[in-house]
């Protein structure tokens, strides 16, 4: 997470590796018994997306944070940013073109059609069944556990939302509906739902993380290659971070789902194989994407209850801070 050097973080990843000697000072000694081996620190081909995204995130929080010093990389940043976008929207133009072919390249290379549609037909369900488990019992819980309210009360409110989740699988698209559902329906205080929800349209996505590391894992196995349980939570800590750099449109998982293969180590042929169901998944995820936001308000509502029913000057005072800001 944290790397010694950034632009090798660019080509290569950190990786532990085994080694029968180690190096204590000036000295190399065998290590410990015969045949052990030690953990020592290595690396590996790829990048390490890990530390570039900890490493962005501290940078973006001073650069942010710096006022009008910072200014004049912030709008090299914005531009840097519109001219990749200008060039994403004319790939996207061709878009249609390449994945046809790739899903044709899929078809031609499978050996077994029944088999392949079994595999993905149960990476789909597996897929289904954590949405459900998050959005009807994970969720719920930590909604329950904070606020000992009905939590299934409060999402009969937030319905409207998620069903515009469901039909324009975008987040963002979402969002006027669920400000007001959670200002109207559950009578949020606005102060809450205009700073949260926003952010948690870009940056909150649960259904897109969870999605996301069962996908790499459904690769990794198509390749027989096996996770032990230390990588399945280092693939979590990938996804759940490139989940909060992806945006709240149509699809954008599937984008980020380059990064965490190749960040994981997988290949990323078998993408086009994802293609192929998540018309449907994307749906789902982003309906527990909006879900996750909605809990989160309802938390952090019930959390600051009191400074948000006393105002008073200190309240005002800082209100006034934020304007500024
Ligand atoms: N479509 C999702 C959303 O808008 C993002 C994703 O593709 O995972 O929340």
């Amino acid at each position: 997470m944290i790397p010694s050097n950034l632009v090798e973080a660019c080509f290569r990843k950190f990786k532990t590796v085994y080694s029968r000697s180690v190096s204590t000072g000036f000295n190399i000694t065998e290590a410990g018994e015969d045949n052990n081996t030690v953990p020592v620190p290595g690396s590996s081909d790829g990048m390490n997306m890990l530390g570039l995204l900890v490493f962005s995130v501290a940078f973006g929080l001073i650069l942010g944070g710096m006022g009008s010093q910072g200014k004049p990389l912030r709008d090299f940043f914005d531009c840097l940013n519109q001219a990749i976008m200008h060039l994403v929207n004319i790939f996207i133009w061709y878009s249609p073109v390449g994945i046809f072919f790739l899903m044709a390249g899929q078809v031609v290379k499978m050996t077994d059609m029944g088999e392949m549609g079994q595999e993905v037909g149960m990476y789909t369900l597996t897929v289904i069944a954590g949405l459900l488990i998050h959005s009807f019992l994970t969720l719920p819980l930590i909604y329950f556990s904070v606020t000992r309210k009905n939590p299934f009360r409060f999402m009969s409110g937030v319905l409207q939302a998620l069903a515009t989740a469901f039909g324009t699988s975008s987040s963002s698209a979402t969002l006027p509906v669920t400000l007001h559902c959670m200002e109207v329906n559950h009578s949020m205080d606005t102060r809450v739902t205009r700073f949260m929800l926003p952010t948690g349209a870009t940056m909150n996505m649960d259904g897109a993380a969870l999605y996301e590391a069962v996908a790499a894992l459904f690769i990794a196995q198509l390749h027989n290659m096996n996770f032990d349980f230390g990588q399945i939570i280092v693939l979590s800590l990938i996804v759940t971070a490139s989940s909060t750099g992806g945006a709240g449109i149509p699809q954008a998982g599937l984008v980020y789902m380059m990064i965490v293969l190749s960040s994981a180590g997988l290949p990323t042929e078998n993408i086009s194989l994802l293609i192929m169901v998540d018309w449907i998944l994307d749906r789902l995820r982003t309906t527990t994407n909006v879900l996750g936001d909605c809990f989160g308000v309802g938390v952090v509502q019930h959390l600051s209850r009191r400074e948000l029913q006393s105002p008073g000057p200190a309240g005002e005072s800082l209100m006034e801070e934020n304007l500024h800001l």
